[in-house]
C-alpha cells in the first residue's frame, strides 16, 4: 500500500538544486585522507546557560558563544565525520572531539547516557533512529534560523522541532561484476525477489539492523512494500540468503567489492563511493518495484555540556555552504538545503516508495528485536 512514486520530492529537490545551483559553492579538490584516529570526548568542562542563537552565524563564531569544544556523535563515514570536524574547527575555532558509530550503536549510546550526556549534538544517520530517540525524551527542540534554507521544512524537519533532515540517500543493490562474469547465468538483480533467487544463497550481504540504520531502513522498507506478514515470512528467507551481517551499514559494499559475496544491500552513495573511489568492481542496481530511503537527521542531545558549540554546528550543517561539503570528503547523498548541486542526481531518479520515518521509528525497537530473536541473532558481526 505504501509503494507510489515520490516524485514530488525528487521532483523539489531536483528544481530546487538546479535553479539555486548557480548560487552554491564550487566543491573544493579530492577528500584529503583521514589521517587521525577519532577523539573520544573524555570529559566535558561544566555547562554554562546560553543565550538562544537567534541570527544565521556568522563566518566567525559570535562573540557570546563561550563553549571551546564540541563533542559529536557522527553516525555516516568516517571520511566525511573528520572532514566535518576540521572544516568547522577551522571557521569557528571550537575543537571538535567526535566518534564515529552506527546509528543503532548511537541510539544505544545516548539512551545509555541519558543521565550524564557526553555528546553534544548527533548529526548523520537514518531519521528513523531519531524518530525513536525523540519518542524517549532523549532530543531538544532548537528552532534554526536555517530551517528557511531547507527544501521541503515539511517533510525534513519534526514538528516539534527535535530533529532536522541534512541529507538523502536511497538504497541500492551493489553486485560484484568479477562473480558476474564467472556465473554467466547470473544478473545483477533488479528486484527484492531476484535476491531469493538460488544462484545468491549464501551470496547476499547486509548489515545487521540492530546495529546499522542502512539495514534498519532495508527492513522497514521491506515491511512497507509487502505489508508486515508477507514483509516478515519475506525477510525469513532473506535471511536464508546471508553470507554473513556486517556491524556497518557501508561495509557490506567494501567486502562484495573484495570479492566475499556477490550482492551487497547498502545506500547507493556508498555504492558510487567504492565503485568511484575505491575503484571496486562493482555494479550498482535498484529494486525496480520500489526502494527505500534515508533522510539522515540530526539533533541536539538534551542535556548537553556545550549547547552554544551544538548550535551554532546546527546552523551551520543546515548551510548550502557546509552541504556542498559532502562530495569533497566522498559523500554523494543528496542535500536538503536550497543552492547546493547534487553530486549524483541520478540516485533519486528511482522508483523510491514513500518511506514512512514516523511509522519506522516508533516501530524500531520491536521490528529490531523481532529480527533479531527471531531471525538472525546480533552475533559475529563482521567489521
Ligand atoms: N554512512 C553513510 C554514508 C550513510 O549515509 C549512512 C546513513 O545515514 C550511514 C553510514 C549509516 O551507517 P550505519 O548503517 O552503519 O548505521
Amino acid at each position: 500500500m505504501f509503494a507510489k512514486r515520490v516524485r514530488s520530492l525528487m521532483i523539489h529537490i531536483l528544481m530546487a538544486a538546479a535553479i539555486l545551483a548557480a548560487c552554491a559553492p564550487a566543491a573544493t579538490e579530492a577528500p584529503p585522507a583521514a589521517t587521525e584516529p577519532p577523539q573520544v570526548a573524555t570529559e566535558a568542562p561544566a555547562a554554562t546557560e546560553a543565550p538562544a542563537a537567534t541570527e544565521a552565524p556568522a563566518t566567525e563564531a559570535p562573540a557570546e558563544i563561550t563553549d571551546t569544544e564540541l563533542n559529536v556523535l557522527c553516525t555516516p563515514q568516517e571520511q566525511w565525520c573528520q572532514g566535518m570536524k576540521q572544516e568547522f574547527e577551522a571557521k569557528y575555532g571550537i575543537t571538535v572531539n567526535y566518534v564515529r558509530m552506527s546509528a543503532g550503536e548511537a541510539l544505544a549510546r545516548i539512551q545509555a547516557e541519558k543521565d550524564n550526556p557526553q555528546f553534544d549534538i548527533w548529526w548523520g544517520g537514518p531519521i528513523d533512529s531519531f524518530v525513536a530517540a525523540k519518542g524517549e525524551g532523549l532530543l531538544e527542540a532548537y528552532d534554526s534560523p536555517n530551517y528557511a534554507n531547507l527544501t521541503d521544512p515539511v517533510k525534513m524537519k519534526d514538528v516539534d522541532n527535535q530533529w532536522v533532515g541534512i541529507y538523502i540517500g536511497t538504497l541500492g543493490f551493489a553486485t560484484n561484476t568479477d562473480w558476474l562474469a564467472e556465473h554467466p547465468d547470473a544478473e545483477a538483480p533488479t528486484s527484492w525477489d531476484d535476491l531469493l533467487k538460488p544462484e545468491f544463497k549464501g551470496q547476499v550481504m547486509v548489515a545487521h539492523p540492530s546495529s546499522s540504520g542502512t539495514s534498519y531502513t532495508a527492513l522497514a522498507t521491506v515491511l512497507q512494500i509487502r505489508g508486515e506478514e508477507a514483509g516478515w515470512e519475506y525477510l525469513k528467507q532473506y535471511a536464508g540468503q546471508m553470507a554473513q551481517y556486517t556491524k556497518s551499514g557501508a561495509a557490506p559494499a567494501k567486502f562484495v567489492g573484495q570479492g566475499e559475496a556477490a550482492v551487497a544491500i547498502v545506500f547507493s552513495h556508498d555504492i558510487v563511493n567504492e565503485i568511484e573511489n575505491n575503484k571496486m568492481p562493482l555494479v550498482l542496481t535498484f529494486p525496480e518495484e520500489g526502494t527505500g530511503y534515508e533522510i539522515g537527521g540530526m539533533a541536539l542531545l538534551k542535556g548537553a555540556k556545550h549547547p552554544q558549540a551544538a548550535r551554532l554546528w546546527f546552523d551551520w550543517a543546515l548551510t548550502p555552504e557546509a552541504q556542498a561539503l559532502g562530495p569533497t570528503y566522498a559523500a554523494y547523498q543528496a542535500p536538503t538545503v536550497k543552492g547546493v548541486e547534487l553530486s549524483h542526481p541520478e540516485l533519486l531518479e528511482v522508483n523510491l516508495i514513500d518511506y514512512d520515518f514516523i511509522w519506522a521509528g516508533e516501530h524500531k525497537k520491536e521490528f529490531v528485536d523481532k529480527f533479531t530473536n527471531e531471525i538472525a541473532p546480533a552475533e559475529n558481526l563482521k567489521e
